[in-house]
């Protein structure tokens, strides 16, 4: 699918996301490194207490300031990235105007959802005494139950059209493969992602018996139904596989993981003395263990993308499996490649790092092998 213009232009683009990457993220080491050692955390607790708000909104203050800093911070990359790199390699389709309604619809969401949430786990840390951790697991849990039900329903509308696929070929095609494979159906969706750029993609989102399957735009338009069957086949092997569900429980032990850390870290004078804060607090903790947990982070975010990258091997085979054809999930995924410019050859070990799909021609040589077989 590659001729050698395509892989050249796919290697500069992996070169140019790469260096902006690199950019992106010694800047914000080095901010990080500035006002840590320059005493920024301690001056602006001291700032944010002076208020005198009481410990739970001097903690929503603190907390909302260090976001938007932050988020401030990100947004030339965010700019560069969509108006420079994805325009000069001709993926970019979003306007300014789609960019900033983007940027007000998610500030948006972050306060309706955020502001709340974290209201609720302050207090509960503030008022609940040594077991908070717990109720604060148990609410986490929660919460991830209810966003699965609200982000396909009241969400992802705001910044997408979901059309309902025509009557035709292809919604027949996938009705008939989603009965033969007994999949609760609830609708198949196209988006409008053509709006903010050309890459396809497919998802399918809800909990329980209402599965819905989005298609982006892009997809629809490149891909014949063959393929496209394929790769709804390849979702729905991760709902058949229970690969959600695992991935669900792992989230839910990772975050019970790191509620525990804080409840156990966020007791030791000598965290908030090594980042210059002079008077300990669960809001600034929150901030601190952050930090302090990073390298532990990165040890789950492998072991977590590994587990991923076994799902996706496991999703093809069920795909090849079901449709009785390898090769359509295999063209897609080259097909998919191509559009997206996708790096053919990563380095293996950034592959250990930081995939969460095991890179496309592995995954095609083994539907290939597959066939053989
Ligand atoms: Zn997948």
């Amino acid at each position: 699918m590659y001729d050698a213009a395509t892989y050249r232009r796919s290697q500069e683009y992996t070169r140019a996301r790469s260096r902006l990457g690199l950019l992106s993220a010694l800047v914000d080491l080095a901010v990080l490194l500035g006002f840590w050692l320059g005493g920024g955390f301690g001056w602006l607790d001291d700032l944010v207490r002076g208020w005198g708000l009481g410990p739970v909104w001097t903690g929503l203050v603190f907390l909302v300031i260090l976001a938007v800093a932050r988020a401030i911070l990100s947004l030339p990359f965010s700019i560069w990235h969509t108006f420079v790199i994805e325009q000069r390699f001709d993926f970019n389709r979003t306007s300014p105007r789609t960019f900033i309604l983007d940027l007000f619809k998610g500030l948006g969401v972050s306060i309706v959802v955020g502001v709340p949430l974290v209201i609720g786990f302050l207090a509960l840390f503030e008022y609940g005494g040594a077991v908070a951790w717990i109720y604060a697991w148990a609410a986490a849990v929660a919460f991830s139950f209810v966003m699965q039900i609200l982000a396909p329903t009241l969400i992802m509308p705001l910044f997408n059209k979901f059309t309902p696929l025509e009557e035709g070929e292809l919604k027949h095609a996938i009705v008939e493969y989603a009965q033969q494979v007994g999949f609760p159906l609830r609708g198949v969706f196209v988006i409008d992602a053509s709006r903010r750029s050309t890459k396809g993609n497919a998802f399918f989102t809800g909990i329980g018996k209402s599965k819905k399957i989005a298609l982006f735009d892009t997809l629809t338009q490149r891909h014949g139904t063959g393929e496209l069957v394929a790769v709804l086949a390849h979702e729905v092997g991760h709902y058949k596989m229970r690969h959600i569900l695992i991935g669900t429980v792992a989230s839910a032990l990772q975050t019970g993981l790191f509620l525990g850390l804080f409840a156990l870290l966020v007791r030791q004078a000598g965290l908030f003395e090594a980042f210059g804060v002079a008077l300990p607090s669960y809001y600034a903790g929150v901030v601190l263990v952050a930090l302090l947990l990073r390298p532990l982070q990165l040890v789950l975010t492998v072991g977590s993308a590994a587990l991923s990258r076994r799902h996706e091997r496991q999703a093809d085979s069920f795909a090849a499996a079901t449709t009785g054809r390898s090769d359509l999930l295999a063209d897609g995924l080259k097909r998919l490649s191509k559009d997206n410019l996708s790096n053919l050859t990563p380095h293996p070990f950034y592959v250990f790092l930081n995939y969460s799909h095991p890179p496309v021609l592995q995954r095609v040589r083994a539907l290939d092998a597959g066939v053989s077989a």
